[in-house]
């Protein structure tokens, strides 16, 4: 079908996604896909839910959109009550926009105008890790580490620094315990913030699990913690993205509870609308506010679809359901089972390296060699291969290739909706196991 529209690639032309059942999407073809990665972790309560449909015509029926330099409206405001309720520590705010990237570059931009409200205008500079993806609008993506995103646009990006990032498949000594690697790993950014000056630096930003340049790596136990101290000790914000391995995805609503931290601000997206809505918030603390709040009473921020009617109804809904069915405890069994498949199917297999994460939040690492962790030549774009292996065999996955902090390599990324069955895993395992095998 000839098309005006341009999405990412200018070759070739996708088939049309003309519904959705539970896991699955279809084409107009009729062809059946299962959703082995919700998209990119987007669709967290799979396609065509009733209870989230429901809603949104019962918003719709009510009011779309109301402007919020006029208007808050009743699910936007339900909404960020029933987040802050539901974050860690000291989250009390919430800022509702259309995504990942603009909850990031929220996240920035408050940052920096916190600090100079509370009359440190010497705060400017961002540390991040090199192996982090924040998202592809200018801050966000001069924040993230991935190369590969940021090369061509470099003289468009603010400098920021980066730090290695917490992984252990290639990041730990042999004789090293994964405790003292986290600490160890985590104290360069005690390093470079005195560097770079610490009366300079006003943000730490990392992914709790990092998702797409690395699939799935989540931080070792502790490393967290040791950053909440270092960032307190300096004065430094901690920014966690938890825009694709929060809201539930880890088995818990905010991946950071699980390594007991609570950050001074959080990013979401992704799940938070489940691909219903395009929706994203960033959470902060009551004291950042508050400063705000004290000083010019202006967060000098915005965008027209921030706060949207219906965007926060589908948020609402997919919060209901969620809770109603239990859903993290879902995640948390049947994570448990994929990683037990993942482990049985592809254990073994010569060219696993790792297979990691947390929750229905999976990324297998593949490798030439498993003894020597070898990557394969970035030229066979075995990714790209697996990727299209998986999709003519009627499964989504997202395998990624590209820097794996200083190794150029290949992973895949697993994130199936939080309804997945017990047949439904194994026909994902099923349906990867054999892409691999072609692809190779
Ligand atoms: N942050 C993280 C951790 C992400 O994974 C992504 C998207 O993949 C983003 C930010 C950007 O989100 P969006 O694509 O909704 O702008």
């Amino acid at each position: 079908m000839p098309g005006h529209i341009f999405g990412r690639s200018t070759r070739g032309s996708l088939p049309i996604a003309a519904a959705g059942e539970g896991c699955y999407i279809l084409d107009a073809e009729g062809r059946r896909y299962l959703d082995g990665s919700g998209g990119a972790a987007v669709s967290c309560l799979g396609h065509s839910n009733e209870a989230v449909r429901a809603a949104l015509h019962d918003q719709l029926d009510r009011l779309a959109f109301a402007h919020t330099g006029f208007f808050t409206s009743e699910p936007a405001e339900r909404l960020a009550d029933r987040l802050a309720a539901a974050a860690p520590e000291g989250i009390e705010r919430v800022y509702l926009v259309s995504g990942g990237s603009e909850a990031v570059e929220a996240a920035l931009k408050l940052a920096r105008q916190y600090f100079m409200e509370v009359g440190q205008p010497g705060r400017h500079r961002v540390i991040a890790r090199r192996q982090s993806y924040h998202g592809n609008t200018l801050g966000a993506l001069a924040a993230g580490g991935n190369e590969w995103r940021r090369a061509q646009f470099a003289p468009l990006l603010v400098e920021t620094s980066h730090v290695s990032p917490c992984y252990e498949y290639r990041g730990r000594a042999e004789d090293e315990s994964l405790e003292a690697y986290g600490l160890r790993v985590a104290d360069e950014l005690d390093a470079e913030i005195r560097r770079l000056g610490p009366e300079t630096v006003m943000a730490f930003v990392a992914e709790p699990v990092v998702g797409a340049t690395a699939g799935a790596v989540p931080a070792v136990p502790g490393y967290l913690k040791r950053i909440r101290e270092i960032c307190d000790r300096h004065g430094v914000l901690l920014i966690l993205d938890e825009v694709m391995c929060g809201m539930g995805r880890t088995g818990h609503l905010f991946a950071c509870a699980e390594d007991g931290v609570a950050p001074d601000m959080i990013t979401i997206a992704k799940g938070l609308g489940a691909g219903y809505q395009p929706i994203g918030a960033l959470l902060v603390q009551g004291r950042i506010y508050d400063a705000i709040a004290a000083g010019s009473g202006f967060f000098q921020h915005g965008h027209t679809y921030m706060g949207h009617a219906m965007a926060a109804a589908a948020a609402n809904a997919v919060l209901d359901e969620i809770e109603g069915r239990d859903l993290l405890s879902a995640v948390r069994r049947q994570g448990a089972r994929l990683e037990a498949l993942l482990h049985e199917r592809l254990g073994q297999h010569p060219h696993v390296g790792d297979i990691r994460g947390r929750g229905l939040f999976r990324g297998i690492e593949l490798v030439a060699d498993r003894e020597t962790k070898e990557p394969f030549d970035p030229a066979r774009k075995l990714h790209a291969r697996i990727k299209a292996e998986a999709f003519a065999g009627g499964l989504i996955c997202y395998p990624m290739g590209g820097t794996l902090d200083g190794v150029r390599g290949d992973h895949i990324l697993l994130a199936p909706p939080f309804i997945i069955s017990d047949t439904e895993l194994e026909e994902l395992v099923d349906k990867l196991s054999g892409a691999l095998d072609r692809a190779l």
